[in-house]
Protein backbone atom coordinates (compact mmCIF):
# COMPACT_ATOMS: atom_id res chain seq x y z
CA UNK A 1 0.00 0.00 0.00
CA UNK A 2 1.56 3.42 -1.28
CA UNK A 3 1.26 6.28 1.41
CA UNK A 4 2.09 9.64 0.00
CA UNK A 5 4.03 10.96 3.69
CA UNK A 6 5.25 13.88 1.65
CA UNK A 7 2.22 15.69 0.85
CA UNK A 8 1.70 17.54 4.13
CA UNK A 9 4.98 19.97 5.03
CA UNK A 10 5.02 18.31 8.22
CA UNK A 11 5.40 14.89 6.81
CA UNK A 12 1.77 13.21 8.66
CA UNK A 13 -0.51 11.81 7.33
CA UNK A 14 -4.02 11.67 8.90
CA UNK A 15 -5.45 8.56 9.96
CA UNK A 16 -9.38 8.15 10.69
CA UNK A 17 -10.24 5.45 13.17
CA UNK A 18 -13.40 3.83 12.36
CA UNK A 19 -14.60 1.04 14.78
CA UNK A 20 -15.17 -2.05 11.63
CA UNK A 21 -18.30 -3.68 13.40
CA UNK A 22 -20.26 -0.44 14.48
CA UNK A 23 -18.77 1.69 11.56
CA UNK A 24 -18.70 4.60 14.18
CA UNK A 25 -16.02 6.79 13.73
CA UNK A 26 -13.83 6.98 16.72
CA UNK A 27 -11.31 9.25 16.81
CA UNK A 28 -8.85 11.15 14.42
CA UNK A 29 -4.80 10.64 14.54
CA UNK A 30 -1.64 11.33 12.25
CA UNK A 31 0.97 9.02 11.43
CA UNK A 32 4.43 9.16 10.39
CA UNK A 33 6.35 6.41 8.29
CA UNK A 34 7.94 4.69 11.70
CA UNK A 35 4.42 4.80 13.29
CA UNK A 36 2.61 3.57 10.15
CA UNK A 37 5.44 0.32 10.19
CA UNK A 38 4.68 -0.41 13.95
CA UNK A 39 1.54 0.03 13.08
CA UNK A 40 1.13 -2.93 10.87
CA UNK A 41 4.14 -5.14 12.41
CA UNK A 42 2.45 -5.06 16.15
CA UNK A 43 -1.47 -5.02 14.75
CA UNK A 44 -2.13 -2.08 17.47
CA UNK A 45 -2.83 1.04 15.83
CA UNK A 46 0.91 3.39 16.62
CA UNK A 47 0.35 7.18 16.05
CA UNK A 48 2.97 10.41 15.88
CA UNK A 49 1.99 12.58 19.02
CA UNK A 50 2.31 16.07 17.66
CA UNK A 51 2.07 17.29 21.25
CA UNK A 52 4.27 14.22 22.93
CA UNK A 53 6.80 14.66 20.17
CA UNK A 54 7.01 10.71 19.65
CA UNK A 55 5.33 7.73 18.50
CA UNK A 56 2.75 7.40 20.76
CA UNK A 57 0.84 3.63 20.82
CA UNK A 58 -3.14 4.47 21.89
CA UNK A 59 -3.80 2.67 24.89
CA UNK A 60 0.06 2.83 26.14
CA UNK A 61 -1.23 4.32 29.73
CA UNK A 62 -4.95 3.11 29.69
CA UNK A 63 -4.97 -0.68 27.89
CA UNK A 64 -7.43 0.93 25.60
CA UNK A 65 -5.71 -0.47 22.60
CA UNK A 66 -6.82 -0.04 18.89
CA UNK A 67 -6.72 -3.50 17.12
CA UNK A 68 -6.03 -2.92 13.62
CA UNK A 69 -8.63 -5.06 11.39
CA UNK A 70 -8.24 -3.03 7.75
CA UNK A 71 -6.24 -0.17 6.11
CA UNK A 72 -7.47 1.57 3.34
CA UNK A 73 -5.67 4.71 1.56
CA UNK A 74 -7.62 7.36 -0.14
CA UNK A 75 -7.70 8.15 -3.64
CA UNK A 76 -5.10 10.18 -3.61
CA UNK A 77 -3.04 8.72 -0.91
CA UNK A 78 -2.81 11.28 1.56
CA UNK A 79 -5.11 9.76 4.39
CA UNK A 80 -5.86 6.26 6.12
CA UNK A 81 -9.36 4.82 7.20
CA UNK A 82 -8.19 2.58 9.42
CA UNK A 83 -10.90 -0.12 10.97
CA UNK A 84 -10.41 -1.18 14.31
CA UNK A 85 -11.31 -3.45 17.38
CA UNK A 86 -11.84 -0.98 20.54
CA UNK A 87 -10.53 -2.29 23.74
CA UNK A 88 -12.04 0.26 25.39
CA UNK A 89 -12.86 4.17 25.33
CA UNK A 90 -11.14 5.87 22.96
CA UNK A 91 -11.27 9.30 24.09
CA UNK A 92 -8.95 10.13 27.16
CA UNK A 93 -12.13 11.85 28.94
CA UNK A 94 -13.80 8.47 28.55
CA UNK A 95 -16.19 8.93 26.24
CA UNK A 96 -16.54 6.34 23.29
CA UNK A 97 -15.54 8.46 20.49
CA UNK A 98 -13.55 11.99 20.69
CA UNK A 99 -16.48 13.65 19.74
CA UNK A 100 -18.42 12.49 22.95
CA UNK A 101 -20.66 9.38 21.33
CA UNK A 102 -21.86 6.50 22.15
CA UNK A 103 -20.61 3.57 20.14
CA UNK A 104 -23.42 2.38 18.89
CA UNK A 105 -24.20 0.35 15.11
CA UNK A 106 -26.53 2.74 12.99
CA UNK A 107 -28.88 1.22 10.88
CA UNK A 108 -29.61 4.27 9.04
CA UNK A 109 -33.78 4.97 8.46
CA UNK A 110 -34.42 1.81 10.16
CA UNK A 111 -32.69 2.91 13.35
CA UNK A 112 -34.78 6.25 12.57
CA UNK A 113 -37.87 4.00 12.35
CA UNK A 114 -37.10 2.03 15.95
CA UNK A 115 -36.91 5.36 17.48
CA UNK A 116 -40.27 5.74 16.86
CA UNK A 117 -41.31 2.85 17.68
CA UNK A 118 -40.18 3.79 21.04
CA UNK A 119 -41.65 6.96 21.38
CA UNK A 120 -45.03 5.91 20.42
CA UNK A 121 -44.65 3.00 23.05
CA UNK A 122 -43.86 5.44 25.90
CA UNK A 123 -46.53 8.10 24.77
CA UNK A 124 -49.14 5.36 24.80
CA UNK A 125 -51.63 7.23 22.99
CA UNK A 126 -53.83 4.28 21.76
CA UNK A 127 -56.55 6.88 20.51
CA UNK A 128 -54.25 8.35 18.19
CA UNK A 129 -51.45 5.82 17.62
CA UNK A 130 -51.69 2.17 15.59
CA UNK A 131 -48.56 1.23 17.33
CA UNK A 132 -49.51 2.17 20.87
CA UNK A 133 -53.00 0.34 20.24
CA UNK A 134 -51.42 -2.93 19.33
CA UNK A 135 -49.19 -3.05 21.78
CA UNK A 136 -51.72 -2.64 24.37
CA UNK A 137 -53.22 -5.61 23.34
CA UNK A 138 -50.39 -7.29 24.52
CA UNK A 139 -47.57 -9.67 23.16
CA UNK A 140 -49.86 -12.34 21.24
CA UNK A 141 -51.25 -9.47 19.10
CA UNK A 142 -48.49 -8.36 17.87
CA UNK A 143 -46.54 -11.56 17.23
CA UNK A 144 -49.58 -12.75 15.12
CA UNK A 145 -49.73 -9.34 13.58
CA UNK A 146 -45.85 -10.53 12.32
CA UNK A 147 -47.21 -14.20 11.33
CA UNK A 148 -50.38 -12.95 9.33
CA UNK A 149 -47.63 -10.28 7.48
CA UNK A 150 -45.44 -12.93 6.82
CA UNK A 151 -48.12 -15.08 5.49
CA UNK A 152 -49.35 -12.20 3.23
CA UNK A 153 -45.44 -11.70 1.69
CA UNK A 154 -45.23 -15.37 1.41
CA UNK A 155 -48.57 -14.97 -1.02
CA UNK A 156 -47.36 -11.99 -3.05
CA UNK A 157 -43.61 -13.38 -3.11
CA UNK A 158 -45.63 -15.84 -5.78
CA UNK A 159 -47.09 -13.63 -7.76
CA UNK A 160 -45.77 -11.18 -10.26
CA UNK A 161 -46.83 -8.06 -8.19
CA UNK A 162 -43.74 -6.35 -7.30
CA UNK A 163 -45.62 -3.50 -5.43
CA UNK A 164 -47.51 -5.72 -3.21
CA UNK A 165 -44.58 -7.79 -2.45
CA UNK A 166 -42.57 -4.77 -1.11
CA UNK A 167 -45.20 -2.99 0.71
CA UNK A 168 -45.78 -6.76 2.56
CA UNK A 169 -42.35 -7.36 3.16
CA UNK A 170 -42.10 -3.36 4.80
CA UNK A 171 -45.32 -4.75 6.61
CA UNK A 172 -43.21 -7.67 7.66
CA UNK A 173 -40.67 -5.49 8.43
CA UNK A 174 -42.35 -2.77 10.56
CA UNK A 175 -44.55 -5.21 12.54
CA UNK A 176 -40.70 -7.44 13.52
CA UNK A 177 -39.48 -4.32 14.54
CA UNK A 178 -42.68 -3.79 17.32
CA UNK A 179 -42.45 -7.47 17.90
CA UNK A 180 -38.78 -7.06 18.86
CA UNK A 181 -39.26 -3.93 21.15
CA UNK A 182 -42.17 -5.54 22.80
CA UNK A 183 -40.03 -8.03 24.34
CA UNK A 184 -37.52 -5.28 25.33
CA UNK A 185 -35.13 -6.08 22.12
CA UNK A 186 -33.76 -4.02 19.22
CA UNK A 187 -32.43 -5.17 15.39
CA UNK A 188 -28.62 -4.78 17.14
CA UNK A 189 -29.68 -7.76 19.00
CA UNK A 190 -30.41 -9.68 16.28
CA UNK A 191 -27.74 -8.23 14.42
CA UNK A 192 -25.20 -9.67 17.30
CA UNK A 193 -27.03 -12.97 17.25
CA UNK A 194 -26.32 -13.60 13.54
CA UNK A 195 -22.52 -12.10 14.33
CA UNK A 196 -22.13 -14.79 16.49
CA UNK A 197 -22.90 -17.36 14.00
CA UNK A 198 -20.93 -15.98 11.58
P1 LIG B 1 -3.65 6.22 26.12
O1 LIG B 1 -2.93 6.22 24.81
O2 LIG B 1 -5.10 5.85 25.95
O3 LIG B 1 -2.97 5.36 27.14
O4 LIG B 1 -3.64 7.70 26.65
C1 LIG B 1 -2.41 8.33 26.95
C2 LIG B 1 -2.53 9.82 26.81
O5 LIG B 1 -2.72 10.13 25.43
C3 LIG B 1 -3.72 10.48 27.50
O6 LIG B 1 -3.42 10.87 28.79
C4 LIG B 1 -3.97 11.69 26.63
O7 LIG B 1 -3.08 12.72 26.91
C5 LIG B 1 -3.67 11.18 25.28
N1 LIG B 1 -4.83 10.64 24.57
C6 LIG B 1 -5.41 9.43 24.78
N2 LIG B 1 -6.45 9.24 23.94
C7 LIG B 1 -6.53 10.35 23.18
C8 LIG B 1 -7.37 10.75 22.11
N3 LIG B 1 -8.37 9.96 21.69
N4 LIG B 1 -7.17 11.94 21.53
C9 LIG B 1 -6.17 12.71 21.96
N5 LIG B 1 -5.33 12.40 22.94
C10 LIG B 1 -5.50 11.23 23.57
ZN1 LIG C 1 -6.80 12.60 -0.16
ZN1 LIG D 1 -10.48 12.52 22.63
ZN1 LIG E 1 -49.62 -6.65 4.99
Amino acid sequence: MKINFDKYADGLVPAIIQDAETQQVLMLGFMNPDAWQKTQQTGTVTFYSRSKERLWTKGEESGNFLELISAEVDCDQDSLLLKVRPHGPVCHQGTDTCWGEVNESHYGFLSQLEDVIAMRLEEGDTENSYVARLFSKGINKVAQKVGEEAVELVIEAKDDDQEAFLNEGADLMFHYLLLLQTKGYRLEDIVQTLRSRH
